[in-house]
């Protein structure tokens, strides 16, 4: 309001002007056929609708259409059919105007397109459930009608995300939520790479404000260095290039904010341990198409000579380019600084693929007519998604989403050999599917040439190797971390054969270690001592006891004594310890204002919201609140995946919410792993309960050959607390990571 305010009216008159000038100009230097009366008729169509109206930022309310067209344009490269339905986009919805209106002065087609948007948008964004994602399921069903539709409601969305600081905050998380759940993907499917790029770092702006500031300055404070030492590397290479007589750029690109974010929280590293922080991307200019691929080629080979090749690194996106078509020659070569950096190699026209999407074509076709059957072409890859949409909306969109993630991972051994596995798959599943031999003797693997235990899950493109010992046999247990169908038969195979030999033998040994103190061999007893285990059935204690899962010791006769210490107790049966009850919630809740941050306390035991069981977030997480009908306010954290659904779904119930609360205790899990030694456990509990005098809920330690894991659960008063923890714990000699888990 303030900026306006200041100005003239001929002077803002003036600002629109040169907006629509800049988007004509923009237009004009395409390869389109130049339909420029449309346009402007368009453009004073629009102006007229909505003039008057001003925008929550102060600034008149075409220039929202006018930005919206211009991203149709430049950024997405349509035409004018396109450009005139942005700039007519909001007209129906926001002003008298019909759709029998626009048809009179533009014709069918644009109107075609506006009626689309109108649809889909606004209004019918109603506090209903799923409504959005209904809406969207429509939408993208619109596409079988015209694909423009959703293109240009992406660059609506785009246009609305990048002037969202204007809007109040639970507006903000609602539509930053709903980017990075419906948008953002969907733009990734159409290939809009830049913009699916732009859309996920603006929603982690305003939903991790303080993590994006520190990742950012990060990047910034670490650019003189990336600067030198991409300079050393690009210079020889400058030079082959120059002698092979090519026009050509090459750049280090740095990757987006988000996707560093996404990296640092999914591997659990700090900013200084994401080594693939920038790629190195070569783009040559290319007059004959089909001189690209072996062009690509050429200078993939040139590289190779002077810098030392990643094997199993190199993508060939040439011979079958990605779904989203995509085409390029990836690379992975050794820095200077003993770094592997990514090298991307493309031609001009594949560059523009990358970034626009099928869109780009148009940059090389000459007419407006072939704009037609390009969109047919672009919507065919597509129309697999709408084949098949399910009656659940919300479903259907987490198909989409699937579908965007592969099903498949390609894992490599030390030699070289290619091994294709499911998503999720561990170490142990790569071992049995080698070999039965190398799975049940399996202790543990190194992924990249770091120690993990055999339950690690795999990355595509990992190097791995099965690290064996005889002594090791396979257990019943670890059946949990394996997903191959192959892995889990060959598992229970081997147990079957060994299982036998072990239950005798713990059987013996078992009655001899009770004899020896003095117990009998009663029903009564053993039943006593396999429950206090939790184990089902005698056989299996006898089972566990013949493969060295139990010890003998004095702590398996405790049942059997009057008395049990409490302490041990804890230890022993971590499982029965009952969990905290959530806190009490006033019956009839106040009904909550949504314009005013809610702020989240506790007075006399009774807080004024309940903590979701999903995520469990604590004070120092970044979170918003669920109010449910009943006025209760739900806490999620912004990453959570359910609380991302209820966003898309019920964006009106979506409240902004600030921690209050002191001296209140919240349950968080740890995971720790690590090279098992003697007494490292009882140095990490001790760091815990004695030094930071935190209370352990729950300890689950198991350990496998040379590593081990542990799980626990602490009761803390904050994120700070927790981190304090796990540098701690992380201090310990023998611990590898000590990591807050998601739930
Ligand atoms: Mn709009």
């Amino acid at each position: 309001m303030m900026e306006a305010q200041k100005i003239t009216p001929e002077e803002e008159d003036r600002m629109v002007e040169a907006a629509f000038k800049e988007l004509l100009d923009g237009y004009m230097a395409s390869n389109h056929r130049k339909k420029v009366e449309i346009i402007e008729r368009a453009y004073k169509f629009a102006k007229e609708a909505h003039k008057g109206i001003r925008r929550r930022s102060g600034e008149l309310y075409i220039m929202h259409p006018i930005a919206v067209a211009r991203i149709v344009s430049r950024e997405i490269g349509l035409g004018s059919v396109s450009i005139c339905a942005a700039l007519l986009h909001d007209v129906v919805e926001d002003t008298d105007y019909t759709v029998e209106d626009i048809e009179s002065q533009f014709g069918k087609k644009i109107a075609q397109i506006v009626e689309g948007l109108t649809k889909i948008s606004g209004g019918i964004f109603g506090n209903m459930a799923s409504a959005q994602a209904e809406n969207f399921r429509k939408l993208l069903l619109t596409m079988n009608n015209d694909i423009r539709v959703v293109l240009i409601k992406i660059a609506d969305r785009l246009h609305n995300m990048r002037t969202l600081g204007s809007m109040i905050p639970s507006k903000q998380y609602k539509i930053a939520g709903e980017t990075l759940y419906i948008y953002a993907p969907l733009a990734h499917r159409l290939g809009l790479f830049a913009i699916k790029t732009e859309l996920e770092d603006l929603s982690f702006k305003y939903e991790h404000p303080e993590a994006y500031k520190a990742i950012s300055e990060k990047i910034v404070a670490t650019e003189a260095r990336r600067n030198d030492i991409f300079n050393t590397f690009a210079k020889p290479i400058k030079e082959r290039l120059d002698a092979m007589g090519l026009a050509y750029t090459i750049k280090a690109r740095v990757k987006s904010v988000y996707s560093i974010w996404k990296k640092m929280d999914t591997k659990h590293i700090p900013f200084e341990e994401v080594y693939d922080l920038y790629a190195v991307r070569i783009v040559f200019d290319c007059p004959n198409e089909a001189d690209e691929k072996r062009t690509c080629w050429n200078i993939y080979s040139e590289i190779t000579d002077l810098y030392r090749l990643h094997p199993d690194r190199t993508r060939d996106w040439l011979s079958t380019p990605k779904a989203n078509g995509y085409r390029a020659l990836h690379m992975t070569v050794m820095g200077p600084d003993g770094n592997w950096i990514e090298v991307q190699i493309r031609s001009k026209r594949m560059d523009d693929m990358a970034e626009r999407g099928f869109a780009a074509h148009w940059k090389y076709k000459i007419g407006e007519g072939e704009e037609e059957s390009e969109l047919a072409t672009w919507l065919k890859t597509i129309q697999d998604i709408l084949e098949n949409p399910e009656p659940n909306a919300l479903d259907f969109l987490d198909t989409i989403k699937l579908n965007l993630f592969a099903s498949e991972i390609v894992v490599f051994t030390p030699k070289g050999e290619l091994l294709t596995l499911p998503k999720d798959s561990t170490v142990l599943d790569m071992a049995f599917n080698l070999h039965t031999d190398l799975g049940v003797h399996c202790i543990a693997g190194k992924v990249n040439h770091r120690l993990v235990p055999l339950s690690h899950k795999l990355q595509s493109g990992d190097q791995v190797e099965v690290l064996t010992s005889q002594s090791q046999q396979p257990k019943a247990e670890w059946e949990r971390f394996l997903v191959t169908a192959k892995g889990k038969t060959r598992l229970k195979w081997a147990l079957r054969k060994e299982r036998r030999v072990y239950v005798e033998a713990g059987e013996a040994r078992f009655a001899d270690y009770m004899k020896a103190h003095g117990y009998e061999l009663t029903n009564e007893n053993i039943t006593k001592i396999f429950a206090a285990q939790q184990l089902a059935n005698k056989e299996e204690l006898y089972y566990r006891i013949g493969c060295d899962d139990i010890a003998l010791s004095d702590q398996l006769l405790q049942p059997l004594r009057q008395k049990s210490n409490g302490f041990f107790r804890l230890l022993k049966n971590p499982l029965r310890r009952k969990q905290p009850k959530q806190p009490v919630v006033t019956e009839i809740a106040q009904p909550v204002d949504f314009k005013k941050t809610y702020l989240l306390h506790t007075e006399n035991g009774v807080s004024n919201y309940i903590i979701a069981d999903c995520c469990h977030p604590i004070p120092g997480d970044d979170v918003f609140g669920y109010v449910d009908e009943n006025n209760h306010v739900i806490v999620h954290k912004l990453t959570c995946e359910e609380g991302m659904r209820l966003k898309s779904s019920f964006g009106g119930r979506i409240v902004t919410t600030m921690w209050e609360t002191r001296n209140k205790k919240f349950p968080a899990s740890l995971h720790v792993e690590g090279i098992d030694r003697m007494g490292i456990l009882q140095e990490i509990i001790s760091i815990i309960s004695t030094t930071l005098a935190i209370y352990i809920r729950r300890l689950d330690i198991a350990a496998d050959g040379g590593v081990f894991k542990c799980d626990l659960d602490v009761d803390v008063e904050d994120v700070g607390v927790v981190n304090t923890l796990c540098k701690k714990i992380k201090s310990v000699k023998g611990v590898k990571s000590a990591v807050r888990m998601n739930n």
